[in-house]
Parts: structure tokens; C-alpha cells; sequence
């Protein structure tokens, strides 16, 4: 990790990087394709708008040809193994493109049992980063456009995949900032972090794009969408909007893999990640658990051991 300043607009690595794992995963995915390992590879072709990239299922070796990865590679494809598995996986194994914070969904799912390992072939990529929110893609990856969640990233080179596509320069350590957010949130009263929250989540739309992105929200009739008996208003307002996000909350606490691609979609800009963050920072307190680091049968709000923390209970 390099120490020292860097300028907001310098490039935060050498772009030759991106262009290295692009040719690992396009020779990767061309011999799974060729072989006939696999039936199809879900990876990242360039998007309609420069410097940005969308979800590709390549089945043919001429598009494994145009797979690539670059900073505009931010979506979490795992999300296609979890929804629409029931469709893919029953032609054969296929292979994926993930980053290491999208393997930590991977790990997940197949701890739910949406998957087995054996079904599919995962190439990791060596990531030093993607765009955030706001982020020029046409320019090279600096520390104003990166995505906040690679600023405090430790999992750049995923671990327990069949082949790493690239490798990993020299990173810059950057302020953390998604942790100085949670450290302000935590210095508040209880009155001022709900006034916080309530701020925010009265911004909802209730669009439900958080929800349709998310690798960990497969529910075949989502509760939030039942109305006999109706267990969330859904229409946006307040006392909904607040159900839906503590609902949501809860549903992900030990399962959320901490991607941020809910709080990426959300046209709000709702900080949903910080609130993902601080549960994840509460059961690690309370349980020493970390969510998807390992495939595991039961999570953690969802298992008992006599020695589990009881303290909230009053
Ligand atoms: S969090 Fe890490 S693995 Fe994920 S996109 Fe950022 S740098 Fe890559
Ligand atoms: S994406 Fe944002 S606005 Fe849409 S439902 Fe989720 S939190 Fe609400
Ligand atoms: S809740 Fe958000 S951060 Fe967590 S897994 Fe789902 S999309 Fe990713």
C-alpha cells in the first residue's frame, strides 16, 4: 500500500491493469466456451455510454470475445445466480466474473443453498477499484471517482476462486470515509439518529430498486409486496417508508455482503450502505460473525449458541 498524497484528479493506477484482466478473462472464458465447460460466462461488456460497462451472459466464443473489465464494472453479477438460477443453471455450469466484494455474495448464497460451488466456474478479478457515484467514466479511475466502498477495500484479490484475471498494482491507502460517516452517525444521541434516519428514509420512492439489485433479496413474494394480510403500507409514505427500511434492515443483517449496489441504484441517494455497515458492525460486535467471508449452513440471526451475547435482552 503506497503512503502519501495524491492528487483528487491523478489516475489512482495505470489503466494497463483493466486491460490486463480483460485479456485474462476474454482467453478465460473463450477455453471454458471452447471445451464446452461451461454453457455460458457472466461477465462485463462495455456499456452504451463511454467508460461505462453492463452485465453480459456471453454463451458464444465471439462474444466471450467482447467480455471486459474496467472501473465502469460496478454491478454485482452475482445478483443473476441467486434470481434467475432456476433459469441457467439447469443447462449446465456456467462461469462468472466477480470482484472480491461480489465473491463475498457468492460465499453467501451458497451457504443458503441458492447454488452449489460445483455449478460454477469463478473467475476473480484482481480489482484495485471501481466508479462511485458521480464519477466522470471517461476519465482514468482517481481518488474523487472512486466508489467509497474501494477505499477501504480488503479484498482485492479474491481468495478460493478457479483463476485470477490480472494482478494487482500498488494501491494508495485513501481516507476512509464510509468509516468516518459511521463514526459520526455512532457520536449521535438515539433522538439524533432517528431524525437522521427518518430524514432519510422519508426521501424513499419506493421504487424498489435496491431491492431488484440485490443478490440476497430472492424471496419469491417479497412481504413488503403482500397486502392479505398487508404487512407494509405500500405507498411512500412515512410510517411505510420507515417499516420497509427497518424490514429490509433486518431481513439482510448477517447476510448482506456489503456491496453497496443497493445504495449505487437508489435514485434518492439514501445512504443505504450505512446502514447496512452498521448492522454488519453490530453482529460482529455481538457475534464475531462477518458476513460471507465463508459458505456457512446457518447465518447468524438464524442459529442459537448458549454462549450468544444476551445483553439486549431487558
Ligand atoms: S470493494 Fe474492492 S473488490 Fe470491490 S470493487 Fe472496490 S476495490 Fe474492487
Ligand atoms: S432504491 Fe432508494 S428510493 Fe428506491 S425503494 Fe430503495 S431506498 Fe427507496
Ligand atoms: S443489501 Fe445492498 S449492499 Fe447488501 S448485499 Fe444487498 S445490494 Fe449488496
Amino acid at each position: 500500500m503506497k503512503q502519501g498524497q495524491l492528487s483528487e484528479s491523478a489516475p489512482l493506477v495505470d489503466p494497463a491493469c483493466y486491460a490486463a484482466a480483460t485479456a485474462a478473462i476474454r482467453a478465460e472464458a473463450t477455453r471454458l466456451l471452447e471445451t464446452g465447460e461451461v454453457t455460458a460466462v457472466i461477465g462485463y461488456r462495455a456499456g452504451r455510454r463511454a467508460g461505462s460497462a453492463m452485465p453480459e451472459v456471453a454463451a458464444t466464443v465471439e462474444t466471450a470475445g467482447q467480455l471486459l473489465f474496467s472501473p465502469g464494472c460496478q454491478h454485482n453479477l452475482v445478483l443473476f445466480l441467486s434470481k434467475s438460477k432456476r433459469d441457467v443453471l439447469p443447462k449446465g455450469k456456467v462461469a462468472i466474473v466477480v470482484k472480491g466484494c461480489d465473491l463475498r455474495a457468492l460465499a453467501g448464497l451458497i451457504g443458503e443453498s441458492q447454488l452449489k460451488r460445483e455449478e460454477v466456474h469463478v473467475i476473480g478479478v484482481a480489482c484495485p477499484g471501481v466508479y462511485g457515484a458521480g464519477a466522470d467514466h471517461t476519465r482514468p479511475l482517481s481518488t474523487d471517482g472512486v466508489a467509497r466502498k474501494c477505499r477501504e477495500c480488503k479484498v482485492h484479490l479474491p481468495e478460493g476462486v478457479d483463476l485470477i484475471a490480472g494482478t494487482l498494482p500498488e494501491l494508495h491507502e485513501l481516507p476512509a470515509l464510509e468509516a468516518q460517516e459511521l463514526a459520526r452517525l455512532e457520536a449521535l444521541t438515539p433522538q439524533e439518529r432517528w431524525a437522521f434516519w427518518t430524514e432519510q428514509f422519508s426521501r424513499c420512492i419506493r421504487c424498489l430498486a435496491c431491492r431488484q439489485v440485490c443478490p440476497f433479496c430472492f424471496c419469491t413474494q417479497c412481504l413488503c409486496d403482500r397486502n392479505r394480510p398487508q404487512a407494509v403500507d405500500t405507498s411512500p409514505r412515512p410510517a411505510g417508508n420507515t417499516a420497509w427500511h427497518l424490514v429490509r434492515a433486518m431481513h439482510l443483517a448477517g447476510r448482506c455482503s456489503g456491496c453497496a449496489e443497493c445504495e449505487r441504484v437508489c435514485p434518492m441517494d439514501i445512504p443505504l450502505n450505512l446502514l447496512n455497515r452498521k448492522m454488519a458492525k453490530e453482529l460482529f460486535e455481538l457475534y464475531g460473525f462477518e458476513a460471507g467471508m465463508q459458505p456457512q449452513e446457518q447465518g447468524v440471526l438464524t442459529s442459537y449458541r448458549d454462549d450468544d451475547d444476551q445483553s439486549f435482552i431487558k
